[in-house]
């Protein structure tokens, strides 16, 4: 049998990192399919005869109730395979500190050293195990810490002939490239419900997203000599400025935290005929993110009346919402959530706004109310990612109790056991 150390580390040392300049094809990079490939036969060999990997890298598997669990509701368990293209996934070699305080060296020769005033969230892991990085690369916690909880939990379950119901399996491609759930067959796939496994601290899950939409704004300026330039030049460049001084300048990510929205300006560029724009805009309440889009749309016909109409063209498009509209009316399934992680050990768990979104939340708006669970991963997307190995072991045990038919039963079909 598999233990969950063994095989995340496994996994973290294939490549996998997912290319955003190539997102016109699922997956962006052919290197995901290695570890579809991995898992599928992984699975097929612990006794899911029907898993596979589609063409376009998406791994699906169904676990059928065990006898007498027919009636339950089948729940899905979603990880994503990719790594984030923020830093280099090659060669990812994961090493297990024993961590006693203070600073962690991750590499002598090269002097890499995570500070623990810098990190202060290592505290909180005295006297355990970390899984960290050599200070290459990413380690990819997120989220094949994810994907070895899942598999490590229906083996185990497997293994044990616990009771549960139908338990369905997907791994996605291109969650970070925001495009993991384009291809996702929500019908094939089966559930009723389901929970990502893609979330941090072990203590805490999510079910509560941004609201999300992109603006791209286009100024048309007027260019001319600028030795000639007297009452007629309309530099694209400063009306863009002026712009976004109409927007509140304390609600940027800068200066934002918790449920506090903002307006984030990505990108800027452009010469003194044309400019463009491209902003982000964030709020977790849904007419809060409808006030912003429409200050926005405000301030772009306060330009248009100082410098002529047509100055600004501005395009507004919604990304996704938050999940929670939805979940308002599943709330036993975000109860499931909490009573697994309480069985697992986990005494208060809490569950803090997700400052972004999961691939959650687009499946939950296409008909699959899908929470996210903790997968116990830390500093994501850079070198000083890692995974402490009590963690690591506290999701095996929160996704094997998350299917349990007493618990099920209990929380969802309401009956007294
Ligand atoms: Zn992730």
């Amino acid at each position: 049998m598999n233990d969950v150390v063994s095989r995340f580390i496994r996994y973290a040392k294939i490549f996998t990192q997912s290319d955003p300049n190539a997102v016109s094809q699922t997956p962006s990079t052919q290197r995901q399919f290695d570890l579809a490939r991995v898992l599928v036969q992984e699975m097929k060999e612990f006794g899911i005869d029907n898993a596979f990997v589609d063409g376009h890298c998406y791994v699906y598997g169904k676990v059928p109730a065990t006898p007498g669990c027919e009636d339950l509701p089948a729940i899905g368990l979603i990880a994503h395979m990719d790594t984030s293209p923020d830093m280099t996934g090659e060669n990812v070699k994961p090493q297990i500190l024993h961590y006693e305080g203070g600073d962690v060296t991750l590499n002598e020769a090269l002097g890499i050293v995570m500070r623990a005033e810098e990190f202060p969230d290592l505290a909180l892991y005295r006297g355990q195990d970390l899984i960290c990085t050599d200070g290459t690369t990413l380690l990819g916690a997120d989220d094949k810490a994810g994907v070895a909880i899942i598999l490590q939990a229906v083996e185990e379950l497997l293994a044990s002939g616990e009771p549960h119901g139908p338990i369905c399996i997907a791994f996605t491609p291109d969650e970070e490239v925001g495009n993991g759930t384009g291809f996702f067959d929500v019908e094939g796939f089966g559930a009723k419900f389901a929970y990502t496994v893609d979330g941090g601290e072990i203590t805490n899950y999510e079910y509560e997203t941004f609201n999300a939409a992109q603006a791209v704004v286009t100024v048309n300026g007027f260019s001319i000599h600028p030795g000639s330039a007297k009452d007629r030049m309309r530099n694209a460049l400063l009306i863009a400025m002026e712009l976004n001084s109409l927007l509140p300048p304390l609600e940027t990510p800068r200066h934002t935290e918790g449920y506090e929205g903002f307006f984030h300006l990505g990108e800027m560029k452009g010469a003194c005929e044309r400019a463009s724009m491209h902003y982000i805009i964030r709020d977790h309440f849904r007419e809060r993110f409808e006030e912003r889009k429409e200050l926005l749309r405000k301030a772009a016909e306060e330009i248009d009346r100082r410098w002529g109409e047509g100055t600004i063209e501005l395009e507004i498009t919604d990304q996704y919402y938050n999940m929670v509209e939805v979940l308002r009316d599943r709330m036993d399934v975000v109860r499931l959530a909490e009573e697994a992680m309480k069985l697992s050990g986990v005494e208060s768990p809490t569950h803090d706004p997700v400052r972004g979104g999961t691939d959650g939340c687009m499946l939950t708006f296409r008909g699959l109310p899908c929470p996210n669970l903790p997968t116990g991963g830390h500093n994501y997307h850079g070198r000083f990612e890692f995974v402490p190995v009590q963690s690591l072991k506290t999701g095996v045990k929160i996704a094997k109790n998350v299917v349990s038919e007493a618990l099920v039963r209990r929380v969802i079909l309401g009956e007294q056991m």
